[in-house]
């Protein structure tokens, strides 16, 4: 963790999860001891939103897991960001791999979200990364650019945007970036924000890693400067683990 804030882990429970299991990890995460200088969000289907705002301690901040990237209407489906914020999310997911490479979501569309969620001060995860094959035929720096740049190039600013590098191939695979392939593009994120948009933004912008993030591997990764905090999938939905992520700050 270096100097770019506060120390930031989101859980992202992605399609998982009954009232019965949320309300067990609900009673879990209560119950959990954490470090007081983390920001942590968790990201519930939306579903279960309601359930979680009413339940979940105030210490933990509530996130969709996507939006809509206009004002509602007739959109069949789908969820705008004011129905968001009325049920009390602060945060929402955004170019998660997921939404890319399986539902097919293209950048300029996930930067017009990114735009409207912003402009509604609905806080954004901005999801960038490469594949397996992209990172084989060494297009990785490329790849994450041109997600970063579709970002740009449509939000007004970069106040309340968390940057989430995820790798693909490390997604739910168990196959965690070592801490220092994470590291190494962290600084290139870092570098590109500096080169592109402003060295303020570039040292005031956390930059979370993601992909296969657990209780045994989160302490190493903390420790590299440009890692500022976690988005995890899979263990999330374990409180002990989850808490165990948040307590890896440095
Ligand atoms: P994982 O998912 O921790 O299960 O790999 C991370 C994510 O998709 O955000």
């Amino acid at each position: 963790m270096g100097a770019s804030g506060k120390f930031f882990v989101g859980g992202n429970w992605k399609c998982n999860g009954t009232k019965d299991t949320i309300s067990k990890l609900i009673t879990d995460l209560n119950s959990a001891k954490l470090e007081a200088d983390v920001d942590v969000v968790v990201a519930p289907p939306f579903v279960y939103i309601d359930q979680v705002k009413n339940s979940l301690a105030d210490r933990f901040e509530i996130s969709a897991q996507n939006s809509w990237t206009g004002k509602g209407g007739a959109f069949t489906g789908e969820i705008s960001v004011e129905q968001l914020k009325d049920i009390g999310c602060k945060w929402v997911i955004l170019g998660h791999s997921e939404r890319r490479h399986v539902i097919g979501e293209d950048d300029q569309f996930i930067g017009k979200k990114a735009a409207y969620a912003l402009s509604q001060d609905l806080k954004v995860m901005a999801c960038i990364g490469e594949k397996l094959e992209e990172r084989e035929a060494g297009k990785t720096f490329d790849v994450c650019y041109q997600q970063l740049k579709a970002f740009a190039d449509n939000i007004p600013s970069w106040d309340g945007v968390v940057i989430a590098y995820e790798p693909v191939w490390a997604i739910g695979t168990g196959k965690v970036a070592s801490p220092q392939q994470a590291q190494e593009v962290h600084v290139a994120v870092r570098d590109w924000l500096k080169k592109n948009v402003s060295a303020e933004v570039a040292s005031k912008t956390r930059i979370i890693y993601g992909g296969s993030v657990n209780g045994s591997n989160c302490a190493e990764l903390a420790k590299q400067d440009d890692i500022d905090g976690f988005l995890v999938g899979g263990a999330s939905l374990k409180g002990p683990e989850f808490a165990t992520i948040v307590n890896s700050v440095t």
